[in-house]
């Protein structure tokens, strides 16, 4: 090809002022518009291209391969628990995080709830000057004349007088309210302050099969008597940006009390919560939590979803104000879980 030619071509293509002239120079086939079927309603011009992370498909990839759970872990099934025909004694659970907002209560109520659909017996305790957990389960706690304040600063008090029935077969509870506030103080000058809780959970332990206690957030001397009554803590984390910070104190302090006070305290595990796996922020917090925490970490994460906040407004567990709902689903989940021998 002379020098010439190649130039005059490529004026032509400049220039190209018909796509006949083109067309056969560029290799294109151009198509008469008008002659295509129009088969659909939908506009010929392509779609965007969406532009998948890498991340996302090496994430399904492996979860194809191998199923993993949220938690990236191989998915475990949790068998049905067997059924008990006896009660007793109680597995004693606290729920700890010194963070309020974390899904303290909210699991307390509804891990309760699921167990007890299993057929065994649970007491919800109360253990916040807040009261939420009484709330969340229909209770106004502001009205009572006996809380479980009386049952530890008066030992003319029986527990059967403080226990409530809830709505849910197996289901009852210690209610507490803001008196709570005042034995915090008041207990600081008792003989073994840390054991009042262990004392007045004493004489209803071979009643129930699981007791789960829903602390205030505060690692202060009523967190300490939980700890000192439990022998398990579940820690729920937010999956938040400062999901972590803070844990290191709260085990630290589950440690203390496990050598000074009570020897059988184990940490049950740490709980997911408020997961929105939608978003690569939750997804890394997840990650970051399993990292730390490894298999002390529950396999099942809790969504968030507002089926929680409704269900407080409704004053009932998730299990029965949306009995099918995937945070219902999850709950019943974590109950196989605990109970998993
Ligand atoms: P804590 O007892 O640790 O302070 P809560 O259980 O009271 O935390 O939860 C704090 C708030 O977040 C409540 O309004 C509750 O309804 C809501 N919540 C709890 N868990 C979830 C969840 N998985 N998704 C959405 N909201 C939630
Ligand atoms: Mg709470």
């Amino acid at each position: 090809m002379s020098m010439s030619t190649f130039s005059q071509e490529a004026d032509n293509v400049e220039a190209g002022p018909s796509s006949d002239a083109m067309g056969p120079k560029l290799g294109l086939v151009v198509q008469d518009m008008t002659e295509v079927p129009m088969t659909s309603s939908e506009p010929l011009v392509d779609e965007p291209l969406v532009v998948q992370p890498v991340t996302e498909i090496l994430e399904v990839t492996a979860q194809t391969v191998v199923d993993l759970d949220a938690t990236g872990r191989p998915r475990v099934e949790f068998p049905e628990p067997p059924v008990v025909t006896e009660h007793g004694p109680a597995r004693i659970i606290a729920l700890c995080n010194q963070k309020g907002g974390v899904g303290k209560t909210t699991t307390t109520i509804n891990l309760g709830a699921a167990i007890a659909e299993t057929g065994r017996r649970v007491l919800l305790v109360d253990f916040d000057p807040q009261g939420a957990l009484s709330v969340g389960l229909g209770v106004n706690p502001h009205e009572l004349d006996l809380t479980i304040y009386n049952l530890l600063m008066q030992r003319d008090v029986n527990i059967d007088e403080v226990l409530l029935k809830t709505a849910v077969p197996g289901l009852d509870l210690l209610p507490g309210n803001i008196d709570l506030s005042a034995a915090e103080v008041q207990l600081v000058s008792e003989v073994a302050r840390e054991q009042t809780l262990a004392r007045v959970l004493a004489p209803i332990v071979g009643e129930y099969d699981v007791v789960l206690i829903d602390c205030q957030p505060s690692l202060g001397l009523l967190t300490v008597n939980a700890l000192a009554a439990a022998d398990g803590v579940i820690i729920p984390l937010e999956c938040e940006f400062f999901a972590l910070r803070g844990v290191a104190l709260l085990m630290d302090t589950i440690y203390r009390v496990q050598e000074r006070i009570n020897p059988r305290l184990e940490v049950e595990g740490i709980l997911a919560t408020m997961y929105d796996s939608r978003t690569l922020h939750g997804r890394e917090v997840l990650s970051r939590v399993v990292e730390a925490f490894d298999d002390k970490v529950f396999h099942t994460v809790i969504a968030r979803t507002v089926r929680f906040p409704e269900t407080t407004v409704a004053g009932e567990p998730i299990t029965t104000y949306a009995s099918s709902s995937t945070g219902a689903t999850a709950y019943r989940q974590l109950a196989r879980e605990v109970l998993a021998p």
